[in-house]
């Protein structure tokens, strides 16, 4: 049978021709002037005392957003006894009740849409678009691997050769432990979570400690919808003490993973290593993201998608353009074009409602960046560099590099940093080459009107996403299927038909009739 798409909480965005989010704006004047209000003045997200963690604002950094309780190791041995324990009741739950428990999650995050919105603009510096589209992303998850479970764990009938009556049937694998990153800190938490319950497990969350207000908020609201305390846990720790602890454990059935390659190396190697089964790992990892663009693409069109790629949530998204490949017949007015719709842009606080491109999530991330820019500047590669705002948060200007070829480029970028790279329409094949030898394998654009150009450059990539003509962001939750191959990830792909199967035992019942 077909499977139903998600319902989305708003029609897919709508922008006009300077790239405003129409629907933002819509869904904002809908919003009442209370909710109005307290987007636009922060409310205390937690008490500060000694034994509380303070969370800063990326726009702000001197100013206390919230506070948490960071888990220790005897917090982490609880939490995976407690699910391991969870888990011999839950295992047993009909997959009816754990889809319409994830849909009642789901209603519920669409009910306080606003005030996830706000935690994610202020925690992580999210615009509000982008804070609008994450809500959306993360009911989507649920929706989506709802649907999933009910199609996928209904038991096949097999054929009956053997003269007995066969079936296949699918159910959860125990207690699952998902580390997600800060850069999504509503939508893959919700997505790797949404994913393992929907599959018959129970789940110990670890989000980033950068983010942790917005995960302690989602977790409560997985509990109002009448998920058992113990079935859904979130564990705020640092990620070596969780490595210590809950990745020990014999009895851990799967990990979910986000964040870097090298990061999710050292869990594969952490699992092989402990006593227990071998168990899977659903790793989404980085990119070197490209995009090529021939003579024949449509600036103005190419322009507004380059943006978008690179520069959208200040360029932290893993899908984001690292890397454009331009034709050099077109490469000098496309730059121009390009630098002329930067310069309109806004860098600032996210709930400043005008703003365009927030800050980078800390400081850490804002010197590595600005270091990166200050190497190409001092060999006078930079092309353009955007205005900072006078604020002291941390803020990266959106800048463009000149490159010769992508070996100059040792490692992922993630910021709001745009390489360039020239080529000539005869070496289209080694600039393939080069993309296809990063080891990456994460998304890639096309931007052309020819047919045959953007289907045989789309056949040769060795990547999870190809895009064509448009932007490589966004991937939408049942349509695009999001994830990458080699360096990029294990698959199987977030928002697709495979993802509950990794996280599932399969079971063959043949009955002697
Ligand atoms: N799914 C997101 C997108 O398509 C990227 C996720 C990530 O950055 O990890 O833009």
């Amino acid at each position: 049978p077909r499977i139903p798409l998600p319902r989305r909480i708003f029609q897919p965005e709508r922008k006009n021709s300077q790239g405003i989010n129409l629907d933002s704006l819509k869904a904002l004047q809908n919003l009442s002037k209370s909710m109005q209000e307290q987007l636009k003045k922060p409310p205390v997200l937690g008490t500060e005392d000694e034994k509380r963690t303070p969370v800063y604002s990326p726009s702000h950094p001197q100013e206390i957003i919230g506070s948490y309780k960071k888990a220790g190791r005897q917090d982490c041995h609880h939490a995976f006894d407690a699910s391991r324990a969870a888990w011999k009741k839950w295992r047993v739950t009909d997959v009816e009740e754990r889809a319409s428990l994830l849909e009642a999650t789901a209603n519920l995050y669409e009910e306080h849409y606003a005030e996830l919105m706000l935690i994610t603009m202020q925690e992580a510096g999210k615009t509000l678009s982008n804070a609008l589209a994450e809500v959306r992303e993360a009911v989507d998850f649920l929706r989506y691997y709802a649907n999933q479970a009910r199609h996928l764990f209904e038991p096949t009938r097999l054929p009956s050769v053997t003269g007995e009556e066969n079936s296949l049937s699918l159910e959860g694998k125990g207690p699952v432990l998902c580390i997600s990153p800060w850069n999504f800190p509503l939508a893959i938490f919700t997505g790797q979570i949404s994913a393992a319950l929907a599959a018959g497990n129970t789940v110990i969350a670890k989000p980033s400690t950068l983010t942790p207000l917005i995960a302690k908020r989602a977790i409560e609201l997985f509990h109002e919808a009448g998920f058992p305390k113990d079935v859904v846990q979130a564990v705020i720790a640092p990620g070596k003490l969780v490595e210590d602890t809950i990745l020990k454990e014999s009895a851990l059935r799967a990990v979910m993973f986000t964040g870097s390659a090298a990061a999710a190396k050292q869990i594969n190697r952490q699992i092989a290593e402990r006593d227990g089964p071998i168990i899977p790992l659903i790793a989404e990892t980085g990119g070197q993201n490209a995009m090529i663009v021939d003579s024949s693409a449509l600036t103005e069109q190419v322009v507004r998608d380059i943006v978008q790629s690179a520069f959208d949530s200040a360029g932290q998204r893993c899908s984001a353009l690292r890397v454009l490949f331009i034709q050099e017949d077109v490469k000098e007015k496309t730059l121009n074009t390009l630098k002329g719709y930067l310069d309109t842009f806004t860098l600032g606080d996210p709930l400043d409602w005008e703003t365009d491109i927030g800050p980078v999530i800390d400081s850490a991330s804002q010197s590595e960046l600005m270091l990166h820019i200050e190497r190409f500047r001092q060999k006078d590669r930079l092309l353009y560099e955007g205005q900072l705002p006078e604020l002291e948060g941390h803020f990266v200007p959106p800048t463009i590099i000149e490159l010769d070829d992508l070996n100059e480029l040792h490692e992922e970028v993630f910021g709001p940093v745009l390489h360039v790279i020239g080529f000539h329409s005869d070496k289209v094949e080694e600039v393939l080459n080069q993309i296809n030898n990063t080891g990456f394998g994460l998304t890639l654009g096309v931007h052309s009107r020819i047919n045959q150009f953007c289907e045989t450059v789309a056949k040769r990539a060795q990547v999870g996403n190809v895009y064509i003509n448009r932007n490589m962001i966004g991937a939408t939750v049942g349509s695009q299927p999001f994830g990458g191959q080699d360096l990029s990830g294990t698959g199987p792909k977030a928002g697709g038909p495979h993802y509950l199967l990794r996280l599932a035992n399969e079971k063959t019942i043949s009955i002697n009739t």
